[in-house]
């Protein structure tokens, strides 16, 4: 099971540069094992600028940009922006209905996304918006997207009910999943670049590299990326997976 590839997955996360600074090596290696990735990147990350004489419209469609191209280096099928303002996120039943739709249309077997609860990283404070975006994403998968008689509406356009296999989280406890992201740390770091408006020309990689390297050495690998780890609904066996 720890080889577990998913044929289809999405990202849900706050910003543009969220999964690239997250979750990208993961992303970028199962994109290359054949899953299919959607990005849902739900706020433009509007007020992520501190250039004198940027304004929120030009520096939301800047990182989009950005974003889009991070996409692309790491192979992933869609990319998804919901256009909310960056900086006043909250999980609203409006956010959670979009997402539902989203998750039933794409069906993904596995939901990345952020820890509703975690309030600090390590020495620094977590940023509201990841906090708001980790509950909107849970609040979706479950029980929301399963639920036939819950936004019937959508049915009209094709898009029916469905049952997400895993839910991946990203946060520092409980931890119980570990993606070995030896093959794809590279791309990560060349996804990560696509965000020149919030790295510069600063170089990330060691950054990267280390913090893999860190989480790996729990479990034994070069480099890993970390997850608490929820089963929704468990696999038919031998179907819909594929193993790495
Ligand atoms: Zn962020």
């Amino acid at each position: 099971m720890n080889n577990y590839i998913p044929e289809r997955a999405m990202f849900i996360f706050a910003h543009p540069d969220d999964i690239e600074f997250s979750v990208a090596g993961t992303a970028a290696k199962w994109a290359s094992h054949g899953c299919e990735n959607t990005y849902v990147v739900i706020t433009d990350g509007n007020v992520g600028s501190h250039e004198p004489g940027m304004t929120r419209e030009q520096i939301g469609q800047i990182r989009r940009q950005e974003q889009a191209a991070a996409a692309k280096v790491a192979g992933a099928a869609n990319c998804i922006f919901l256009g909310f303002d960056d900086g006043s996120l909250e999980p609203t039943l409006t956010l959670r209905k979009k997402l539902v739709k989203l998750i039933r249309k794409h069906k993904p077997n596995a939901v990345v996304c952020g820890d509703p609860n975690m309030f600090f990283r390590g020495e620094r404070l977590n940023h509201p918006d990841h906090r708001a975006a980790g509950r909107a994403a849970l609040d979706a998968v479950f029980p929301a997207s399963e639920m036939r008689l819950l936004y019937p509406e959508f049915e009209a356009e094709g898009i029916t009910p469905h049952k997400v296999n895993f839910v991946y989280v990203v946060t520092d406890e409980n931890l119980n999943h570990y993606e070995d992201v030896s093959e794809s740390l590279d791309t990560k770091w060349l996804a990560l670049k696509a965000h020149k408006s919030q790295i510069g020309d600063k170089d990330y990689s060691d950054r990267l590299r280390d913090r893999a390297a860190t989480i790996g050495k729990q479990v034994g690998l070069a480099y890993a990326e970390a997850f608490r780890r929820f089963t929704v609904t468990p696999l038919p066996q031998q179907n819909g997976e594929k193993s790495a």
